[in-house]
């Protein structure tokens, strides 16, 4: 058993977690990471760096197969070998995190590999080292898959998004629980490299979280591409004969594959990092924050020397929230001053083709919220440059405003390249910059984001049936 302080022991290096350490180090201040698998989290190993590269990947074999009509003749044999290989090359070193532990450890900081345990105010166990935080503990422990208590499903060779990252081979066919951001995008990488893909979700739609016409029209294109969409379908059992899954629906229906991947939503445990031993509730799957990121005791009041930041604080499973939430932290131990978190301009992207990007709330979310709402949509294919696009170019652009501020509160920008049409409606939303002025502004042509300006004149047409 070893002993020994720091200002600062970072709990999970996440996108958040790495960026606290390295940052904190480097300003000198004695720092701890702990880091049980690899330093970085999901995202650059199993999420978003490897999913983006395959999506790439894929997107090039389909825009490849636009080519007849348009531009010639194309032939597209897909090879995934390419693929594979730059996940291990470029983005994981073959999941091997040496690089980002040498960079935070070259900063000044500490590192721990191991599981870290609060065992008391301001302490943390990491197998038989404790670690003693005089400024402290920064949580950035993240989530897991969540797998459903589904009947026969422990047990089989089950894939979650870390065994899809790490394929070498694209399956023959592939069976996925849930038609999430993860299960949506995977599903149609698999599809366009030649895996029959069935998606089986129990709501009625793609995506439910988002807009029902971004998961209807998701719907459309992914029957387009032939993947075989089950909305409303609820897995009951699942067997695995050794070379195949078998997978029982609710109703009766078998969908049978090569493989099944499982992507449900994700999972916590809060009791297993110890955080009750700090007087916060640790019964349910996030862990409560205030503005500041520091974490709320049960009476409501901050748990002093704890932060909490990323994917458990229930704000946006997404880096850009894991890191925007430690820049707070950051500031807030370097007694430098920054603004608080506020939630209400957070973009969205899932990097399906069409890209689905949001921000802020639903036309539903607003209505509930008792605002008073206006939404409108105007497609991408009915601007210039979705006519010009031609192949590929479904999509719309949705606002959603509050008339009483005139402001917009949420907007959805679906099409090709959706999430970089998405970044001018998240500055519209974060600033609340008034309807009136973005009316007022020039858009180039013939540009995607002139569809922003197309759904804006609808919003000032005198047309109350449509709102
Ligand atoms: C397939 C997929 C695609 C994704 N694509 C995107 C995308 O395009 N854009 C986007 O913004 N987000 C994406 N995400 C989500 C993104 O990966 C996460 O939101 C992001 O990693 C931030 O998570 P986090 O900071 O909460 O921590 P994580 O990245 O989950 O990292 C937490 C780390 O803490 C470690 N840990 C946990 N508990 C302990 C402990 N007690 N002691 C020591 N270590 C511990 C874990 O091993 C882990 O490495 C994707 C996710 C998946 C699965």
């Amino acid at each position: 058993m070893s002993e020994a302080e720091f200002d600062v022991v970072v709990v999970g290096m996440g996108p958040g977690g790495e960026q606290v350490a390295g940052v904190l180090a480097g300003h000198g201040l004695a720092v701890a990471g702990v880091e049980s698998r690899l330093t970085g989290g999901e995202c650059p190993y199993w999420g978003c760096v490897p999913s983006k590269m395959m999506i790439r990947a894929g997107n090039l074999l389909t825009e490849g197969r636009r080519i007849p009509g348009m531009a010639g003749e194309s032939v597209i044999t897909p090879d995934w070998g390419p693929v594979a290989k730059r996940i291990r090359a470029e983005a994981t070193d073959n999941w091997d995190d040496q690089v980002a532990v040498d960079r935070f450890t070259g900063q000044g900081g500490r590192f721990f590999r191991g599981f870290g345990v609060i065992t008391a105010p301001r302490e943390v166990t990491v197998g038989e080292d404790v670690l003693r935080a005089r400024r402290g503990i920064v949580l950035n422990p993240g989530t897991a898959p969540a797998i459903p208590p589904v009947d026969g499903l422990a047990g089989t060779p089950y894939w979650t998004n870390r065994d899809a990252i790490e394929a070498e081979q694209v399956p023959e066919s592939l069976i996925i629980l849930g038609g999430g951001p993860i299960g949506v995008e995977l599903g149609q990488v698999f599809r366009r490299f030649g895996a029959a893909v069935t998606i089986i979700e129990m709501a009625d739609r793609l995506l439910a979280v988002e807009e029902p016409e971004s998961g209807e029209l998701l719907g459309q294109v992914f029957g387009r591409e032939g993947i075989d969409v089950r909305t409303g379908a609820t897995a009951a059992a699942v067997a695995h004969d050794g070379h195949e899954f078998t997978v029982t629906l609710a109703d009766g229906a078998r969908v049978r594959g090569e493989r099944l991947m499982v992507c449900i939503g994700r999972h916590t445990d809060l009791p297993g990092l110890g955080i009750a031993r700090m007087g916060v509730d640790d019964s349910g799957m996030t862990i409560a924050v205030d503005t500041r990121m520091r974490a709320r005791q049960a009476g409501g009041e901050p748990a002093e020397g704890l932060w909490v930041i990323g994917d458990i604080t229930g704000h946006g499973a997404f880096t850009h929230m894991s890191m925007y939430q430690a820049d707070i932290v950051i500031a807030g131990i370097l007694g430098r001053p920054h603004h608080e978190a506020e939630y209400h301009a957070v973009p969205r992207v899932t990097y399906t083709d069409p890209e689905i990007g949001s921000v802020g709330l639903s036309e539903a979310a607003a209505r509930e919220a008792g605002l008073s709402v206006r939404a409108v949509s105007s497609p991408v294919a009915g601007s210039a440059r979705g006519w010009i696009h031609k192949a590929g170019n479904d999509g719309f652009v949705k606002l959603v405003a509050d008339t009483d501020r005139g402001v917009l509160v949420g907007a959805s920008s679906v099409g090709p390249t959706g999430g970089e049409v998405l970044s001018m409606l998240t500055l519209a939303v974060h600033a609340a910059i008034p309807v009136q002025r973005l009316t007022e502004m020039i858009y180039a042509y013939p540009t995607f984001h002139r569809t922003v300006s197309e759904a804006l004149a609808r919003l000032g047409e005198d047309k109350p049936g449509e709102g």
